[in-house]
């Protein structure tokens, strides 16, 4: 681990957005912190396989990614301190981040901090979700970038957007046998906002080149569909799928199904935001996302002077995003610290947010047609599982609402959900609609669940050996 130093900036996470951030401040002379929970940097589009894998071309090791090198390279300047396999776990007096390595956990001190957690699966319930070879659409990609092994034999895919036809491309690569993608979106009906995504020639390549492959390799997609139940004994073995309409609630039409031993579920991504929370940074409801994202202003600084944030945990706006806001970031963390004066800030800053105007219309453009579907959350019966740490169901969940429990932390107080190991990471997407169902108030008025340390499980022997 590199010797731990307090310097003018710091940034969490060593993704995309993470490391733009640290090398734009790092090239201006700021000394900077960076800290991530995985072994190696690159976060989660530049995942890079352990060492022990032995490669005849060093860019397999990054899933093929053509600019890893490149950018992870960023990470040997000499002002940038990297602190790997080390997770930033809470937030005290202010400007203390409290860190945790295997050994032990200890405070650094801050100053400018820039935030770039990025995001994690959106959970999904419906009858049999929580059955073995049911996993997450992002989990999957990780499992394929460091270990190259896949989830099963006979795999379907079901979700929301397009990180699924990667996940699809992927697969296929691989040898896996991809029996169906199920989408419940149908872009094709959207033409106003597919436009936007022809104004960008490389992600229309990508998207083509996946769907090329899936044609190629006779993969079926179903729009307007949605996974609706799961069955099978100790393990997946059936999936069924019925049609939705754009709100994602069902429409008659006779069930498909499958045999398969894997599902990959891709309802979206989530924006990590628990670090945001333990600043007091404020945030807002996202109706596309169906979550809260941090409010801050164009140069990436939240509602709490000198804390950014950059990347995904922004707006899920993918890698490209992700490495333009981590420049605007650093740059202005930079100037705030006086290592560029007015001029030269504003020379470098303006066509930064330039092309960030401009991603930000493919940005939103995805986020309507893959927008967060509500209605999809009423495949979910009465039995099923709605928090997997405290084994709490859907009907447990909505009773406690109807005797009054109006918000996420009341109904943790009633029914334990939040209170287990994923401290609510899991749970609360989905109590959250509920809660708004059964009430009938709007999303946009809940607030999300009160972020308290450590926002990542520790053991209590690592917790024991910090200063406090
Ligand atoms: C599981 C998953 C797989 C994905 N796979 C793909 C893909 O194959 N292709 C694609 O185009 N897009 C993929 N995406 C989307 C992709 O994440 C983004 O486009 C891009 O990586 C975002 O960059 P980022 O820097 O904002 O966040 P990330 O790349 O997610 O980096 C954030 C980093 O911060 C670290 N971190 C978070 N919290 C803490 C903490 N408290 N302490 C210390 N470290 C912390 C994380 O471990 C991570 O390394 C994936 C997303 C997810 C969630």
């Amino acid at each position: 681990m590199s010797k731990l130093v307090s310097t003018p900036l710091t940034v969490v996470g060593a993704g995309p957005a993470g490391i733009m951030a640290a090398y734009t401040a790092a090239e201006l002379g700021v000394d900077v912190t960076i800290i991530d929970d995985n072994p190696f940097p690159g976060g989660q589009y530049y995942r890079k396989s352990p060492s022990e894998f032995q490669f005849e071309n060093p860019n397999d090791a990054f899933s093929g990614r053509k600019d890893a090198n490149a950018i992870l390279n960023k990470l040997a300047h000499q002002k940038i301190h990297a602190i790997y396999n080390t997770s930033v776990w809470g937030v005290f007096d202010k400007h203390k981040l409290a860190l945790a390595d295997q050994e032990r956990s200890y405070e650094l001190p801050t100053d400018r901090v820039i935030l770039a957690t990025g995001a994690y699966d959106r959970p999904f319930a419906f009858p049999g979700w929580t059955l073995p070879g049911i996993l997450g659409a992002g989990a999957t990609l990780r499992m394929i970038k460091t270990q190259w092994v896949f989830p099963g034999k006979r795999i379907l895919l079901a979700g929301l957007g397009p990180l699924q036809l990667a996940l699809a491309d992927a697969l296929v690569h691989l040898g896996a046998k991809v029996v169906c993608v199920v989408e419940a979106a149908n872009p094709y009906k959207n033409w106003k906002q597919l436009f936007h995504i022809i104004e960008h020639p490389d992600r229309m390549q990508e998207a083509l080149g996946y769907l090329y492959t899936l044609r190629k390799n006779k993969v079926p997609i179903l729009y307007n569909h949605a996974i609706i139940h799961a069955d099978g004994k100790d393990q997946v073995q059936q999936a069924r799928v019925a049609k939705v309409d754009n709100s994602g609630r069902l429409i008659p039409d006779p069930v498909k199904q499958y045999d398969v031993d894997a599902i990959c579920l891709g309802y979206g991504l989530l924006p990590s935001i628990q670090l945001m929370s333990a600043f007091g940074c404020k945030l807002h409801y996202n109706p596309c996302l169906g979550w809260w994202v941090p409010e801050h202003n164009s140069m990436m600084e939240t509602s709490q002077l000198g804390i950014f944030v950059a990347g995904d945990v922004t707006n899920i706006g993918g890698s490209k995003v992700a490495l333009l806001e981590g420049q605007i970031a650093g740059l202005t963390a930079a100037f705030q610290l006086k290592y560029i004066n007015d001029e030269a800030y504003k020379e470098k800053l303006i066509p930064l947010l330039m092309l960030h105007n401009r991603l930000d219309r493919l940005t939103n453009a995805l986020q309507q047609i893959y927008s967060f579907r509500p209605g999809l959350l009423n495949l979910a019966t009465d039995e099923t599982l709605i928090c997997r740490c405290e084994e709490v169901t859907v009907g447990q969940a909505k009773e406690a609402i109807k005797q009054g429990m109006k918000d996420l932390h009341q109904v943790k107080l009633a029914t334990r959900t939040g209170m287990g190991y994923c401290q609510g990471r899991f749970c609360s997407p989905l109590v959250a609609p509920l809660i708004a169902e059964v009430t009938g108030e709007p999303l946009l008025d809940l607030l999300p669940f009160t972020v308290r340390p450590p926002i990542q499980p520790l053991p209590l022997r690592i917790l024991a050996s910090g200063s406090r």
